[in-house]
C-alpha cells in the first residue's frame, strides 16, 4: 500500500475569535486509530429536535490540532521527502477549504524539504553548480501564470515537447545553491500569488500552486529527482455561489473540473501502480494534470494528498466535503462511515 496515494488530514487549532463568537470545535482527530470525526449538528424538520451525525473519515495518518508542522513531515510526508533525497518523484497535494492551514502545512514542508534535500549554505551565489532547480507557475482556470518572472504577470502555454515531456513554455527554472535561497525565492513567488476578494471569503484563493522542486539525477537515475507541491484551490460551497459573480461562479467550475480530472488520473494511476495493463492515466484533461504528467508516468513516483480542516461548526459543510473529496482522490487511501 505505500507505493499508492496517501492521505494525510491535519485538523488546526481552534481560534479565540471563533469560541468568542460563539462557534464550537466540532472535530475530533484520533491520531492512534487514525481516524477524523466530524460532529455535524443537526435538526429534525420540525425544527425542535436535534441530533448530531458523526462523519467519520479514516486516513493513512491523522493530526490533531496540537500536533507540529515537525511532527506532520515526519510521520506525514516524511517517506515521500526521503523518496526525493533517493533521486525518486514525490508529489504532496493540499486541499482544504480557504483559511483551513493549506499554506501554513506547506510552509513548513518547504522548509522541512529545503533543509533535507540542500545544502545549507551552498554560497549562495546561483552560479556554478546549482544544487537544485526551482519553478513555481499558477492555475487559474487554463490560464498559467510564472510566479518567479519578475514584474508583470508572465502567462504560460503548455506544449508536449517531442520527448512527450510537458512544458510550461518559458517557465523560469531558476538555480538554487542552498535551503535559504530556495526558502527566499518561495516567499517571493508568493507574494505574487493573486488573492481576489470574493462575497464569501474575504481573501480567497482562486487557482492552483504548483511548486517543483529538482534535483540532479541520482547515481543510476535517468531523471532528476522532483519534489512538487500542490496548493489547490480553496473548495467551494455551492451554497456560496448567491455571492459570487459571474466570473466568480466560472472559476469555481474551472476548479471543480480540474479536481474531477485530477481524482480521475489519481483513480487510474492507483491501478497502473497495482499492475492492471491497459490502463491509461488521463493527464490531458485539465491543465493541473497535464502539468503533473511527470508525476503519474515515472516508476519511482510517491503521492500524498494533506486535506486541512477547520474546526469550527461554523464550517461543518467545508470540512466533511474537504473529507469526502480528498477520500475521492486518493480512491484507496481513505475510508468513510456516519453514525447519528
Ligand atoms: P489556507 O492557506 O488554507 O487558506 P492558511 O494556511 O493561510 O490557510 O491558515 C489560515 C490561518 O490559520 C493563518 O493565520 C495560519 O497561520 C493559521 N493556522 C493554520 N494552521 C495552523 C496550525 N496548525 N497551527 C497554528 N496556526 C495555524
Ligand atoms: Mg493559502
Amino acid at each position: 500500500a505505500s507505493r499508492r496515494v496517501r492521505v494525510l488530514v491535519r485538523k488546526r487549532p481552534f481560534f479565540a475569535y471563533e469560541d468568542e463568537r460563539g462557534d464550537l470545535d466540532v472535530v475530533s482527530v484520533h491520531e492512534g486509530r487514525r481516524a477524523v470525526v466530524v460532529h455535524n449538528c443537526c435538526m429534525y424538520p420540525d425544527l425542535r429536535g436535534m441530533y448530531v451525525r458523526h462523519a467519520e473519515f479514516g486516513a493513512c495518518e491523522a493530526f490533531g490540532a496540537a500536533a507540529t508542522t515537525a511532527e506532520v513531515c515526519e510521520r506525514g510526508v516524511g517517506a515521500e521527502l526521503r523518496n526525493v533525497a533517493a533521486g525518486g518523484c514525490s508529489t504532496i497535494f493540499m486541499y482544504g477549504q480557504t483559511g483551513s492551514g493549506k499554506t501554513f502545512t506547506m510552509a513548513g514542508i518547504e522548509a522541512a524539504a529545503a533543509a533535507m534535500l540542500l545544502p545549507r549554505d551552498g554560497g549562495g551565489g546561483g552560479d556554478g553548480a546549482a544544487a537544485g532547480h526551482l519553478s513555481y507557475f499558477e492555475i487559474a482556470g487554463t490560464k498559467l501564470v510564472d510566479l518567479l518572472a519578475a514584474g508583470k504577470n508572465q502567462e504560460l502555454s503548455l506544449k508536449q515537447d517531442k520527448d512527450g515531456k510537458v512544458q510550461a513554455v518559458g517557465a523560469r527554472q531558476l538555480p538554487v545553491s542552498d535551503g535559504p535561497e530556495l526558502l527566499r525565492a518561495l516567499a517571493s513567488a508568493k507574494s505574487r500569488r493573486a488573492t481576489q476578494a470574493t462575497g464569501a471569503n474575504s481573501v480567497s484563493s482562486r487557482s492552483h500552486a504548483v511548486c517543483r522542486l529538482t534535483l540532479p539525477a541520482a547515481p543510476g537515475k535517468r531523471r532528476p529527482a522532483a519534489l512538487v507541491l500542490v496548493d489547490c484551490a480553496g473548495s467551494e460551497r455551492k451554497e456560496d455561489s448567491a455571492h459570487h459573480s459571474a466570473e466568480r461562479r466560472r472559476e469555481g467550475a474551472e476548479i471543480n473540473q480540474s479536481l474531477h480530472a485530477l481524482k480521475e488520473c489519481m483513480r487510474t494511476w492507483t491501478m497502473v501502480e497495482e499492475g492492471r495493463v491497459g490502463v491509461h492515466v488521463p493527464y490531458r484533461s485539465s491543465p493541473l494534470t497535464r502539468v503533473l504528467k511527470e508525476s503519474f508516468t515515472r516508476r519511482d513516483t510517491l503521492m500524498a494528498v494533506v486535506g486541512t480542516l477547520s474546526p469550527a461548526s461554523q464550517d461543518t459543510e467545508h470540512s466533511i466535503c474537504t473529507l469526502k473529496t480528498i477520500t475521492a482522490i486518493a480512491a484507496s487511501g481513505g475510508s468513510m462511515r456516519e453514525t447519528k
